[in-house]
C-alpha cells in the first residue's frame, strides 16, 4: 500500500477513534433542565439585570463577529492566494530563504499579521470590557497581557514549525505520520506543563490561606475521593471583575483554581458550591477526556491535511508545489481556520454536556441546590451573561449551559431530592 492509502486508512480509524471517544466519554444521556423551570428561573431575576447584561453582549457582538470574519478573510487571503507563500519567503530572505528561517519566521509572519488585523477588534472589546466596569487594569495592562500572549504563541509556534518542518524533510512520504504522533504528543504535554509554566505567565497563584474555608473545601474533596493537594487563588482582580473558577493540568500538575475575586464577591457557601463543580471534573476526568479528544483531533488534522493538500486546485491556488513546504504554511492556516469554524458547534454541545455533569456532581456532592442557584444568579450578575442567550449565539459558542439552564437543573433537583 502506497503511503497516500496508508493516510486514507489513519484518517478513518482517527475518525473512528474519536466518535467512539466522544460516545463513551461524553455524558450525552443526563435529561436536559426542564424549560419550564428556565422560564420560572428567567421570570425571578430583576428585569434590569437582565437587559443591563443583554446590552451588554450586544455591544461585545459587533468586535467578536468582526474578528471572527476578518480572521477568516486573512486566513484565506494569505492561504488561497500567493501572497501567503510570498510573505513566507520575505521573512526568509535575510537569511538567504534558508528552510529553518521560513519555516519558524515566516510561520509566525503569517500568524503575527493575522493577529495584528485582528487588533482593532481585540481593543473594540477592551474598550467594552472598560465602559461597563468589568475590566480593571487599563490598556496598559492590557497591552502587557496581549504582548504575553503573542510571546507565549510564539515560543509555542517556533517549537511545533521547526518540528513539523524538520519532519517533512526528513519523511518526504511519511511526514503525515510522524506529524500526527507528534500533534498528538504536543496537545498532551501541552496539558501537563500549561499550569506551571503558561499559566503564571499571566497571573500569581497562592495557596489559598488556612481557615475555615480551606478546611471545608479539604474535607469536601476528602470526602469526595479526589486527592488535591490544594486550592489555588489566582490573582484575576488585577485584570477583571469577572468571577470564575476551573481545574486543569494532568497528574502532578493537576490543580483547583478559584479566582480572588470570587472570594470577595461569594459567600463560603457559593465558594464550596463552585469548588464541587470543579471536584466533579476532576472526578470524571475531564481534562483528560479534554486532552485525548484534542489530541486525536490534532492528528486526524494533520492526516487530512496531508489527503487535501495533496490537491493539485488547492496547491495551484496557493501557488506552491507541496504542502509540506514552509511556503505552504499559509495554506495550512487557511484550512485550519475553515475546520476551526465547522467544528466549533461540536465543540461547545460537548462542552456543555461535560459541565452539565460537573453542575450534576456539585448539588449531589453539597446537597445544596438553594446555594448553587444563588450562586448562578451572583455568577450571571457579575459577569454580565445573559441568562437566557439566543438560540443561535448558544448553540455556536455557549461551553456552558446557561444561567436558566444551570438554575432549572437545580430545581429539578430539589425535586427529586425532595428539599
Ligand atoms: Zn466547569
Amino acid at each position: 500500500m502506497t503511503p497516500r492509502g496508508w493516510a486514507v486508512l489513519t484518517l478513518g480509524g482517527l475518525v473512528l477513534a474519536l466518535l467512539v471517544a466522544s460516545i463513551v466519554l461524553v455524558p450525552w444521556s443526563r435529561p436536559p433542565a426542564p424549560r419550564a423551570d428556565q422560564v420560572a428561573a428567567l421570570g425571578e431575576l430583576p428585569v434590569d439585570q437582565v437587559a443591563h447584561a443583554r446590552e451588554f453582549r450586544s455591544a461585545l457582538r459587533p468586535g467578536a463577529y468582526g474578528a471572527l470574519v476578518a480572521g477568516l478573510l486573512v486566513a484565506l487571503l494569505l492561504g488561497l492566494t500567493p501572497l501567503g507563500a510570498r510573505l513566507v519567503e520575505l521573512a526568509g530572505r535575510p537569511f538567504g530563504g534558508h528552510w529553518t528561517a521560513r519555516a519558524v519566521l515566516g510561520g509566525l509572519a503569517v500568524v503575527l499579521l493575522a493577529d495584528l488585523l485582528t487588533l482593532p477588534f481585540a481593543a473594540w472589546r477592551q474598550s467594552v470590557l472598560t465602559r461597563y466596569g468589568l475590566s480593571t487594569h487599563g490598556w496598559s495592562g492590557w497591552a502587557v497581557d496581549l504582548l504575553k500572549s503573542y510571546a507565549v504563541s510564539a515560543v509555542i509556534g517556533a517549537i511545533a514549525l521547526l518540528g513539523f518542518y524538520t519532519v517533512t524533510r526528513l519523511a518526504p512520504r511519511w511526514w503525515w505520520a510522524f506529524g500526527a504522533a507528534g500533534a498528538a504528543g504536543l496537545v498532551v504535554l501541552l496539558s501537563f506543563v500549561l499550569p506551571v509554566l503558561v499559566e503564571p505567565v499571566f497571573n500569581r497563584f497562592t495557596p489559598m490561606e488556612q481557615g475555615p474555608l480551606r478546611t471545608e473545601l479539604m474535607a469536601m474533596a476528602a470526602r469526595d475521593g479526589v486527592p488535591v493537594r490544594d486550592v489555588l487563588v489566582a490573582d484575576a482582580s488585577r485584570r477583571t471583575k469577572a468571577v470564575n473558577a476551573y481545574v486543569s493540568g494532568l497528574g502532578p500538575t493537576r490543580r483547583v483554581v478559584v479566582y480572588d475575586t470570587l472570594l470577595r464577591e461569594a459567600t463560603p457557601a457559593e465558594v464550596t458550591s463552585v469548588v464541587a463543580h470543579e471536584l466533579g471534573h476532576a472526578k470524571d476526568r475531564d481534562v483528560w477526556t479534554g486532552t485525548l479528544t484534542g489530541a486525536l483531533g490534532a492528528a486526524l488534522a494533520v492526516v487530512a491535511l496531508y489527503l487535501l493538500g495533496s490537491w493539485g486546485p488547492l496547491l495551484r491556488l496557493a501557488g506552491v508545489d507541496s504542502v509540506a513546504e514552509p511556503r505552504a504554511f499559509p495554506l495550512l492556516i487557511a484550512l485550519v481556520a475553515v475546520a476551526g469554524l465547522v467544528a466549533a458547534p461540536a465543540q461547545a454541545l460537548i462542552s456543555r454536556r461535560v459541565e452539565a455533569r460537573a453542575d450534576a456532581h456539585a448539588l449531589a456532592l453539597t446537597g445544596d441546590p438553594a446555594t448553587f442557584e444563588a450562586m448562578q444568579r451572583r455568577l450571571a450578575g457579575v459577569n454580565l451573561a445573559d441568562p437566557d442567550p439566543p438560540r443561535w449565539e448558544y448553540l455556536w459558542s455557549a461551553s456552558h449551559p446557561s444561567t436558566v439552564e444551570r438554575m432549572a437543573a437545580a430545581r429539578a433537583y430539589a425535586r427529586e431530592a425532595g428539599r
